[in-house]
């Protein structure tokens, strides 16, 4: 589902955002790319909990705040909705995706069927090179806590489990880890406290050591217990509804 591969994505920030986030082509016209944005504005704005879950997000408004004509607008619905980012319905519109506490919930009992295993079969397959890497993205992370860039350090730290699939060599599973992996960081980045992202970096440094000590089975008992502690961390129940100026919200070009 991701067309740059992670070791390629270290490389450029801009890149990797998007790699992260969202399903792109490697070649796209120019008003692709604009759509691209658009749809990367408002993918980064769920994440950052400018647009609650439910908001409506009305045509005309994002035609104003992005300056394009609504055939684009609607394009780069198209886009979102099918990333299940956002939610179409026949007559009424587009709305910000409200993923059910039950869709959430699944999501982290199909993360806890497959990561644990992957972390073993990491363990157990890694290179010395694939470690070193693993290390470097850790640092990455622990940068982005420091530094309370709380919409890289969701990137970052899903990563990091994709990461680790990409260790263990099954493809499928990689493929499984990275649809899980972008459905956390939306239910992550809509149901996790303000100040707080999905995984602990102690976690993640106790998986690293994991792999220097070549001990497979303790990464997959950290692995099933760091998985259950971003699960309990999440509030699932508290969705709030408030009206959101997308004008005001778009309309300046990010400073990043
Ligand atoms: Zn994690």
């Amino acid at each position: 589902m991701f067309s740059i591969p992670l070791e390629k994505a270290h490389i450029s920030g801009r890149q990797e955002n998007l790699a992260m986030k969202l399903e792109k082509t490697d070649i796209l016209s120019a008003e692709e790319i604009a759509e691209e944005d658009i749809v990367e504005r408002i993918f980064e704005a769920v994440i950052d909990q400018q647009l609650p879950p439910g908001t409506k997000l009305s045509e005309s408004a994002l035609c104003e705040a992005f300056g394009v004509g609504r055939m684009r607008i609607r394009r780069s619905l198209l886009l979102l909705a099918s990333r299940e980012v956002i939610e179409l319905h026949a007559n009424k519109g587009a709305y910000v995706a409200s993923p059910s506490v039950k869709q959430a919930r699944e999501v982290f009992e199909a993360r806890l069927a497959l990561e644990p295993t992957i972390a073993r079969l990491a363990v157990q397959r890694a290179t010395p090179e694939g470690i070193a890497t693993l290390k470097e993205h850790l640092e990455m992370e622990f940068a982005a806590h420091r530094t309370n860039q709380r919409r890289d350090a969701i990137r970052l730290s899903g990563q990091f489990h994709t990461l680790m699939a990409q260790l263990a060599g099954n493809a499928v599973m990689l493929r499984m880890t990275k649809e899980l992996v972008t459905r956390s960081s939306l239910i992550i980045g809509i149901f996790g406290a303000p100040g707080v992202t999905n995984c602990r970096d102690d976690d993640h440094a106790a998986i690293v050591d994991a792999f220097l000590s070549r001990d497979d089975k303790l990464a997959e008992t950290i692995m099933r217990e760091h998985l259950h502690h971003i699960e309990k961390h999440l509030d699932l129940e508290v969705q709030s509804k408030r009206s959101v100026d997308l004008v005001g919200l778009f309309r300046h070009p990010k400073n990043r």
